[in-house]
């Protein structure tokens, strides 16, 4: 959680109500802060003024974009007009038409001449506000607020120029309001300035969301167009606790939030002092948690919030920081940092869950109508051997290090183990050729995330060290919904039943083997099922670094009878509403009667 953001003096000077939206939240904290919009051009427009003495320059430059921007709709008419004919070169004159509306015109000159606004800010908040006016109305009529919009950029593409910013460039505190961001621009946001963002598309299991967390950067996904609704300057509160985003908040909420900031300092200081002790239950059964990592210095994170190890090491994110392909050494060196942190403590290296979301490389199909049923994950390795093989190596001799362990993704046939398990043991033996050194027992685990693997567990069991529940995939396979789109974001849900019944049928199949068993996926992450995974049967999570402290006093505060008791009452409930409404009930109960932290 983070403020300290120059938010009294904007709430002053508002001319809008408070409006507060409701999105998916995605990485919890609270946040208030001056907002970044960065529309679907990624265009940046901060609230900024112009000196005094600069109006007349800054009054001409706008009036340079106009003309420049009439002269490019011009040319768009003529050359509509040569292939379609006048008819659709119509739609040209009406841009010209509102462009050059003496009311439009006066209103942005009155802006920087009496108020002072950047000629940037005063098109982006007197367009949007027209926009907002046409979005207002009916349908037929909604829809000119696109040319709205499309005006609204092109007056920014002139004025802006070369010096058109991006993300990159952030150097001052701001919370992001964006159509969307992909994982890799998550990754690579500036966590300095970056105190949260909210988009308006995204799911709840995007890679974007994952980021974020990962980042411990407070995030609101799947909001839905708001972002004509708000100028760059202006204040906004981002909680990404309720997944609420709130713009032009009223002094009495951002008080309130303010004070919920402070609380939750309170809370976080307390739970730092549980970093040493184990996540041991009531009734003395040894929990173990370990951290989700995607960057190697995220483990830092993790041990200084007292993680029994890593668990998952997302290593595809490797491809988000770097343009090339990984090479060998760049594979070694961030898993050598990982485990010198982790000083002999587990560390999971999951081998490329590349396709899927965006995190597409060359050696990907460039069309796939169905990517998540397409070529991803272990799936790609297998057909792109030499990258799989560049990978394998660099983790062997990783395991030369500490206790590395490694992890295939979405394996769903035992084909596929036995073909992965035979490039690893091909690796090897190059290895030792070379006289290379490698732990040769290297512990070698599968994610179980199709309910294909869970059904032929019994069989994957046989030949796997450790399992990893995938329940993020597991759920979006499960339940035949996408994880990152959010229209479809209420069926996604960890507390259907059908998720349930294969999480209890992979613990006992893995408990009766003697295998251990991982969930990995972020509903390990949440408190309000650690009961539900504990009687379940798990004994082993693997949550993000931001999650440890609160995990691991839950399960130092619960027994495993009794969460027993919570998971047999769950696995009898029909639907996913009960089923949620229980589990929130039981975390109250719990809360009520440990006192909060
Ligand atoms: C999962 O699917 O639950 C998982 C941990 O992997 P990812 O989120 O990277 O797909
Ligand atoms: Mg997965």
């Amino acid at each position: 959680m983070d403020d300290g953001s120059p938010v009294d003096a904007a709430a002053g000077g508002r001319d809008a109500p408070m409006l507060k939206l409701q999105g998916i939240a995605v990485s919890p904290g609270v946040t208030i802060g001056e907002a970044l919009v960065l529309d679907s051009e990624g265009f940046r427009i901060p609230r900024r003024f112009v000196a005094r003495s600069a109006v007349d320059t800054e009054l001409e430059r706008l009036s340079r974009a106009v003309a420049d921007t009439a002269a490019e709709i011009e040319r768009n008419r003529d050359a509509i007009r040569a292939e379609l004919g006048d008819q659709y070169a119509a739609i040209f004159a009406a841009h010209l038409a509102m462009l050059h509306d003496p009311r439009l015109q006066e209103e942005l000159v009155s802006a920087v001449r009496d108020r002072n606004f950047w000629p940037e800010y005063a098109v982006s908040r007197t367009l949007r506000r027209y926009a907002k006016v046409f979005q207002s109305l009916d349908n037929h009529v909604a829809q000119r607020a696109h040319d709205i919009y499309d005006i609204e950029k092109s007056l920014l593409r002139n004025l802006l120029g070369q010096r058109r910013e991006t993300l990159a460039a952030i150097s001052q505190p701001v919370i992001v309001l964006a159509h969307n961001l992909t994982p890799s621009e998550t990754a690579n946001l500036d966590r300095r300035y970056v105190q949260g963002f909210a988009t308006e598309l995204g799911g709840p299991g995007s890679h974007t969301a994952i980021v974020a967390e990962g980042l411990e950067i407070p995030a609101v996904v799947g909001l839905g167009p708001f972002l004509a609704d708000v100028s760059g300057g202006e204040p906004v509160i981002l909680d990404g606790n309720q997944g609420l985003v709130i713009l032009q908040p009223d002094e009495e909420t951002i008080a309130r939030y303010r004070l919920e900031v402070e609380t939750a300092r309170t809370v976080a200081a307390k739970l730092d002092t549980l970093r040493d002790l184990p996540a041991e239950t009531l009734d003395g059964v040894r929990i173990h948690i370990t951290g989700n990592i995607e960057f190697p210095n995220e483990a830092e994170h993790c041990l200084s919030r007292g993680c029994d190890g890593i668990g998952l090491y997302r290593t595809e994110f490797l491809y988000l920081t770097s343009r090339r392909e990984p090479t060998e050494e760049d594979h070694y060196a961030a898993y050598a940092e990982v485990v010198r942190v982790m000083a002999g403590k587990p560390v999971v290296i999951r081998t490329l869950d590349l396709g899927a979301d965006t995190l597409r490389t060359e050696s990907t199909p460039e069309e796939e109508r169905n990517p998540c049923l397409g070529l991803r994950s272990i799936r790609l390795s297998l057909r792109q051997l030499p990258m799989f093989r560049t990978q394998l190596r660099a983790i062997l001799r990783a395991s030369m290090l500490g206790d590395v362990r490694v992890l295939f993704p979405l394996v769903s046939t035992i084909v596929e183990l036995r073909q992965a398990r035979m490039v690893l043991a091909d690796v090897m033996e190059d290895l030792a050729e070379h006289g290379i050194a490698f732990n040769r027992d290297l512990p070698v685990g599968i994610m179980v995330e199709t309910p294909a693997a869970v059904m032929m567990l019994d069989v994957f069991i046989r030949e796997v060290d450790f399992i990893s529940m995938g329940t993020n995939d597991l759920i979006q396979y499960t339940l035949a919904v996408d994880r990152g789109n959010k229209e479809v974001a209420d069926l996604y849900n960890a507390c259907d039943p059908a998720v349930l019944r294969l999480l209890q049928r992979s613990f006992d199949i893995a408990s009766a083997a003697g295998v251990p068993a991982n969930v990995c996926g972020q509903m390990s992450g949440s408190v309000m099922y650690t009961q539900l995974l504990l009687g379940l049967g798990l004994r082993h999570l693997s949550v993000p670094a931001s999650a440890i402290p609160e995990v691991k006093q839950v399960c130092r505060s619960v027994s495993v009878a009794e969460c027993r008791g919570i998971a047999e009452r769950a696995l009898q409930m029909e639907g996913a509403r009960e089923v949620k409404a229980f589990l929130t009930d039981q975390m109250r109960r719990r809360l009520a009667g440990a006192g909060a932290p």
